[in-house]
């Protein structure tokens, strides 16, 4: 470092003093400009946001334009003596609490005493509660009366990363703000601004590999250029950024990730060892191999031509790693636990699957279907045999994608028609969420149904892609029953036999959208059924998406923005 002064933390130096500063944001920044603007700030404030986010940078950046006398636009000025006093913390008008620490009955008590007096220099006397969702219920009731009813000069905001907990008598009284998660551009543009003020250097791919590893909070981001600044290389680059935290090649994640996404467990378990050797810490690994992996994903999403892997595959991969717990210890541990993740199903029960075996060259009817071509990078899944004996669970057969949504649902369909489920076909699919060893389905399959009913059955979700939204809507409750001749019958769930009518009035449609997939003219058929359906597909993408959001819980969102 080039400065003397001694070292204040980045993010109490890069701090927001303004709404200007605030980075991302913009709509609850929007919101409290207005609101200043036009003085209807209210006596209860909430922020609601993931921690390190600027819950607390928003609150005195009100305070301060509670009490600026020379507002922006409403923007503090960050000049008069309201808001310098604020920023240098001198004032004793503005008071912190950190409710994780005072969260009792007496601090509450103290606090409502000091309640009654007048602000000695600011116009309002603010109180900022920080960690707010660990306030006891005791509290709340002695700071309901203070909350109602607060003398006029009083501002209370409260910030919580949980505020589920509140009292609502509490919560319906604050104006609630909610703060997100930064994307990695936002916290990447910041960091580079930090750099570039400072006088420092950093590969944008180190940057970029901080920005991630923050998951939204700028300030852990904050911090972790921060440690790497003080360990002051002239030039931080990725290595150091994963030197710091222990983490694993790009090369080398990339390469765990092909093993998993293969079953090749020999070059796994080689890899571990070098890892091992290396020092490197699994655990971040395993972060990072899922990391890699729901990116592809989520790419694949976006752009299919950019999908690397089999997205079928790579999903498995990820359950497989989902169902990892990092914290067992004790024999193996999670060392065991990757292990176990690369002996993947593909690599010993897809072998010698009757059905591929016998699946004539019919089979490529699947993966290249007629007319409605929806998501070309699906398709390069693992042959799906269209043989007779082969799924007919549309999600299973027409979308090698992570193919099912949520668990699987074991349901039969119309005996004369293909049976419906199964998790076998899927190669590389993992058992922990897929249908458990010993389900009941593969026994129930009866062999039977004409090579066009399997093929449309497995081509299901395709037919339904292709159609407008409306009749999508319709036809994703039904499923094909029997092709006979031209005439294709579709089977709807009797309790919803009102359906079919709908269906029925969409006939030339879906004659069309059906004789399109089968390469020839067909006429549709409308009935109810009192057999039951599979869960309804939906698009490819919808199905892709709900699997990885599944697996990944609700950081997809983010990431989506992002990449
Ligand atoms: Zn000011």
């Amino acid at each position: 470092m080039t400065s003397t002064v001694p070292h204040q933390a980045l993010y109490r130096r890069w701090r927001a003093q303004t709404f200007a500063d605030i980075v991302g944001q913009q709509a609850v920044v929007e919101t409290l400009r207005n609101a200043v603007r036009s003085d209807r700030v209210g006596h209860g404030i909430l922020f609601v946001g993931p921690r390190g986010t600027g819950k607390t940078s928003l609150a005195r950046i009100l305070a301060k334009a509670l009490n600026c006398t020379n507002l922006q636009d409403g923007d503090p000025c960050d000049a008069c003596p309201s808001c310098v006093s604020i920023r240098e913390g001198t004032t004793l008008d503005l008071i912190e609490i950190d409710a994780a620490s005072n969260n009792g009955i007496d601090s509450v008590r103290s606090l409502r005493e000091r309640l009654p007096y007048p602000p000695g220099q600011l116009r309002k006397k603010v109180y900022i509660l920080d960690e707010a969702h660990q306030i006891t219920g005791p509290a709340w009731n002695a700071l309901l009366k203070s909350i109602e009813e607060p003398p006029p000069f009083v501002v209370f905001m409260f910030a919580s990363t949980e505020p589920s907990g509140f009292p609502p008598a509490i919560l319906s009284r604050l104006q609630r703000f909610d703060v997100r998660r930064l994307t990695i551009p936002e916290i990447e543009g910041k960091l580079t601004r930090i750099l570039a003020a400072d006088g420092r250097l950093a590969d944008p791919a180190a940057v970029r590999l901080i920005a991630r590893l923050a998951a939204g909070g700028m300030r852990d981001a904050e911090s972790m250029l921060d440690q790497l600044l003080s360990a002051a290389p002239d030039r931080i680059g990725e290595a150091h950024v994963r030197d710091l935290l222990g983490l694993a090649d790009a090369e080398v994640v990339d390469a765990f990730v092909g093993f998993l996404v293969r079953g090749d467990a020999a070059g796994g378990v080689a890899l571990l060892d070098q890892l091992d050797e290396r020092g490197r810490d699994l655990r971040a690994l395993l972060d990072q191999v899922v990391d890699a992996i729901r990116l592809e994903l989520v790419a694949g999403l976006h752009d299919p031509s950019r999908a690397g892997h089999d997205p079928a595959a790579l999903a498995a991969a990820g359950r497989r790693l989902a169902a990892i717990d990092p914290n067992r210890v004790g024999i193996g541990g999670l060392r065991f636990q990757l292990e176990l993740a690369l002996f993947a199903p593909s690599a010993t029960e897809r072998g010698p699957q009757p059905s591929l075996a016998m699946a004539p060259s019919a089979s490529t009817a699947v993966a290249a279907p007629t007319g409605t071509a929806t998501t070309p990078a699906v398709r390069q899944g693992p042959g799906h045999p269209a043989s007779p004996v082969a799924t007919s669970d549309p999600a299973d057969a027409a979308t090698p994608a992570p193919a099912r949504p949520g668990p699987t649902r074991t349901v039969q369909l119309a005996p004369a028609a293909a049976p419906t489920h199964t998790a076998a076909p899927t190669p590389d699919d993992a058992p922990p969420v897929a249908s458990p060893a010993g389900s009941p389905a593969p026994a129930a399959r009866p062999v039977g149904g004409s090579p066009d009913l399997d093929r449309l059955a497995g081509g299901w979700i395709e037919v339904v892609a292709s159609v407008g939204p409306a009749t999508r809507a319709v036809i994703n409750e039904c499923r094909p029953l029997s092709v006979e001749g031209n005439v294709v019958t579709l089977g709807f769930p009797e309790a919803k036999a009102f359906l079919k009518d709908v269906a029925a009035r969409k006939a030339k449609e879906l004659d069309a959208a059906v004789g399109a997939f089968l390469g020839r003219s067909v006429n549709v058929r409308c009935v109810a059924t009192n057999v039951e359906l599979p869960l309804p597909p939906t698009t490819d993408a919808d199905l892709v998406l709900a699997e990885a959001r599944r697996i990944f819980a609700d950081d997809i969102v983010e990431i989506g923005e992002v990449s």
